[in-house]
């Protein structure tokens, strides 16, 4: 029994059911794939990042299995210490393969890599300049480092060159951060123009392509391979907890990187590492990734067919370059209404609202995937037009 009633967070609380915004978790009973069992009601999911449907691939599961059996079911202690096994090495081998990358750094999840990469590379002296849309793990990885920090209007490179200008000259280091994918809109980062800019004021580059990896470029090397700029990016982060359809994540760099990395990077020093089971998941997926593309055929084939049959209806559903498929509404309570009467025609589509967007940007965000069949698209298509009439919305 704790001695305080902490009635601050019920106070809190109230005020999110007040605002129309407070929820329960969902509950799903089994795997998360492509027509899920949530709270014992079949309905076709278009909320997971399971973009290529790896992560319920009988490969996957047997290599997982296999791992467990040889390596038992945790890797014991932190990889600086006694936790780094041969799996650890061959995924970062692969991973480096598969990224065109000297190297590949392994962390227990995106959010880890992005948190621990940020610190170590970033020192008092140093400027970071990020987009305004970055991914939190980003932002708490930036304030987690004594480097300055500057943000650039999103996807602006007018403002990002005027803050380069700027600071010219003043600091040791000068580290721009974007997202390749941006996972609320589905819009590509000016990689482009960005690495250009860099290039002309002598800055660091660093993408974090959690929502690109996979999806994104030849066999899914992401956007700086859509782009054909290998090897003009420093750092390129991925997860392998989206499409790679297990858990984890990695930071593609040069072999300077990597050694310091081995030696600062606090998620890896003070929290152990990626079971075997998930490491061993996540080579047979790479290595699924490197030898076909017909994942990523099918995923965009999805996408294009899902998007025309909700442009069609006269959903908005923004301007997304990748198979993120937004559709706005506007009102927060509205969308979360939304996506309630989406579950109730047997679609699960997340409401996103205010503080992820903007205020006054909610959304039902879809995420396509390789696994749907045109049948699920299909009957999700049919759920949104029902309940966009219900509301009035188209
Ligand atoms: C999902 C995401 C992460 C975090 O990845 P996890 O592996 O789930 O921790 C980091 N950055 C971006 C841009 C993401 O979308």
């Amino acid at each position: 029994m704790s001695i305080h009633d902490l009635d601050f967070l019920k106070e809190k609380v109230e005020g999110l059911k007040e605002a129309g915004v407070y929820r329960k978790l969902p509950v799903l009973n089994g795997r998360n794939s492509s027509t899920i069992i949530l709270d014992g009601k079949e309905m076709v999911n278009l909320s997971s990042n399971n973009y290529l449907g790896l992560a319920n691939d009988p490969d996957l599961k047997e290599a997982a299995k296999k791992a467990i059996d040889k390596y038992g079911v945790g890797a014991g202690a932190v990889r600086t210490i006694i936790g780094n096994m041969d799996l650890h090495e061959e995924l970062e081998k692969k991973l480096a393969e598969f990224k065109k990358s000297p190297r590949a750094f392994i962390f227990q999840s995106g959010y880890d890599c992005n948190v621990g990469t940020i610190q170590a590379i970033t020192e008092k002296g140093d400027l970071i300049i990020s987009d305004e849309l970055n991914h939190a793990s980003i932002i708490d990885g930036i304030r987690m480092t004594k480097a300055d920090k500057a943000i650039f209007k999103h996807s602006d490179m007018e403002d990002l060159e005027r803050v380069l200008k700027e600071n010219e000259g003043k600091y040791k280091n000068t580290l721009i951060i974007t997202d390749g994918v941006f996972s609320m809109d589905g819009d590509l980062a000016k990689l482009p123009e960005i690495v250009e800019l860099a290039e002309k004021y002598n800055a660091l580059t660093y993408v974090d392509d959690a929502h690109g990896s996979g999806v994104m470029g030849s066999h899914g090397r992401g956007t700086v391979d859509h782009y054909g700029l290998h090897g003009r990016v420093d750092f390129v982060i991925g997860t392998l907890s989206k499409a790679i359809g297990v858990k984890g994540g990695y930071v593609a760099c040069n072999e300077a990187a990597y050694e310091w990395l081995n030696h600062r990077a606090r998620p890896v020093l003070f929290s152990t590492t990626l079971s075997p089971a998930d490491t061993a998941a996540c080579i047979a997926s790479v290595e699924k990734l490197i030898k076909t593309d017909e994942l990523q055929v099918k995923l965009w084939d999805n996408a294009k067919y899902f998007k025309e049959k909700l442009g069609k209806l006269g959903f908005n559903t923004g301007h997304s370059e990748t198979p993120i498929t937004p559709v706005i509404i506007g009102d927060e309570a509205k969308s979360m209404e939304f996506s309630r009467k989406l579950r109730e025609y047997g679609v699960f589509g997340s409401a996103i609202v205010f503080p992820t967007v903007p205020r006054g940007t909610g959304r039902v965000r879809c995420m396509i995937s390789a696994a749907h069949t045109k049948e699920e698209l299909d009957k999700a298509v049919d759920a949104f037009e029902k309940a966009g009439k219900d509301l009035g919305i188209i």
